[in-house]
């Protein structure tokens, strides 16, 4: 069977992450290593993930309570969550269905006097060209961040030269994962020497965690290659456990309603050491190789299916979502076909204030509600993608035929 995602790391990665948890101490050369081979124009900071370094952007700009975040509308729950530790309230902002961002209307829409910052994310792989939206919440004196978490594809792009600060995860279901770490660029020096003095009070990662965390990460890729995946999905309903849930509690790094100071923490030396060794060798070709097996996949379905954020000139793929009007027969028959096939459980859509009624965004919901992950990872050959866009198509065409 074919696991519905491969972590996109090597074993030799995790033999070095090993090695580093044994040998690595000194954190201020690793960070200034990373610092150099990431190389813009502007500065960055390591942070422990991506979340820990908006709650850190957060705490820097310390803005009145009740100031509004606009967002988003589909993004990860902590996103929101963090916004909120803070006193602010997030307001989300509905999505083009063909790009996957917010349209400058409706980021006039959720505007109001409190609104302070604009958070967009580049969703599934895809990248937009965000300019619009940046020179219309710069001529509102707003802070824009842009979240790259789904974006990364090597030193190609380092996000928009105009937002304020720019996200990037190395988190474990992210391209290039150190499991972990995250590289964020802060336009303002003055926020970012904060940013850089506030982290620096906070505790260090525990490296005994660290190493766990690689041995743990090293288990689960190793049961997601193809002859052991079908064995422990096959096992799983042997003894009566959902090998969703495993799955799923299994790959979320924080647990699911992680209080805020679980995220502040600094990263660990070997954690650097891994996050250096993976942003030194971008793995390009591996990148290349799944965006081109996206494009292929695409190409074979658009017509039919939807396909959200497919036609996006720029387009890593990341992941390749569908959203088809029956997404459980689809998941049963591409299941059965030997294509472990999930919903979109780890994304979530931003609460409308109870104030704003009128801003309930109603594309993303929907999107959401059918959303379905194919498997795509550069180990798929060709004609298994061949075959599950044939499956997909025969589903859409004769819903009725399916069990
Ligand atoms: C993964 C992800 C994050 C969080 O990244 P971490 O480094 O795990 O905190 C934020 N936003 C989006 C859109 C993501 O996909």
């Amino acid at each position: 069977m074919w696991s519905r995602k491969r972590l996109d790391i090597g074993w030799t990665d995790f033999a070095a992450g090993l090695l580093g948890s044994g040998l690595r101490w000194n954190r201020e050369h690793q960070h200034q290593a990373i610092e150099q081979a990431w190389s813009t124009d502007r500065e960055s900071l390591v942070c422990l993930s991506v979340r820990s370094g908006w709650d850190l952007f957060l705490s820097t700009l310390n803005l009145p309570p009740g100031s509004e975040v606009l967002m988003s509308a589909l993004t990860i729950p902590d996103m929101a969550r963090i916004v909120e530790a803070h006193g602010l309230v997030p307001v989300p902002l509905d999505l083009d269905p063909n790009t996957l961002v917010p349209t400058v209307e409706s980021f006039e829409r959720g505007l109001s006097e409190r609104t302070r910052i604009v958070l967009v994310a580049h969703l599934f792989g895809t990248r937009n060209d965000l300019s619009d939206l940046i020179a219309a919440a710069h001529a509102h004196n707003l802070m824009f961040v842009e979240d790259c978490a789904q974006a990364y594809i090597g030193p190609s792009f380092r996000g928009h030269a105009d937002s304020d600060a720019v996200l990037f995860s190395f988190g474990t279901i992210k391209t290039a994962t150190a499991l972990g770490g995250a590289v964020v660029q802060i336009a303002d020096e003055t926020i970012r020497n904060a940013m850089r003095k506030r982290q620096a009070e906070y505790a260090v990662q525990s490296r005994a965690k660290f190493a766990q965390r690689l041995v743990k990460y090293a288990a689960l890729k190793f049961i997601s290659l193809r002859p052991c995946y079908g064995l422990f999905v096959q096992g799983c309903r042997m003894i009566g456990r959902d090998y969703n849930a495993i799955l799923n509690k299994s790959v979320k790094g924080f647990g699911t309603a992680a209080p805020i100071e679980r995220f502040r923490s600094q990263p660990s030396a070997p954690l650097l050491g891994l996050l250096k060794r993976r942003i030194q060798r971008p793995p390009v070709d591996r990148i290349e190789r799944q965006a081109s097996l996206g494009r292929r996949i695409y190409q074979q379905l658009a017509t039919d299916v939807p396909c959200p954020g497919g036609a996006v000139p720029e387009h890593c793929f990341w992941v390749f979502p569908l959203s088809p009007s029956d997404p459980q027969s689809l998941i049963e028959s591409l299941r059965d076909a030997g294509f472990d096939t999930t919903q979109g459980e780890s994304l979530c859509v931003v609460n409308t204030p109870k104030d704003r009624p009128e801003l309930d965004p109603a594309v993303s919901r929907q999107l959401l509600e059918r959303l379905v992950y194919l498997p795509l990872y550069p180990a798929l050959t060709e004609s298994a993608c061949d075959q599950m866009a044939k499956i997909v198509q025969k589903q859409i065409r004769e819903p009725s035929k399916t069990p």
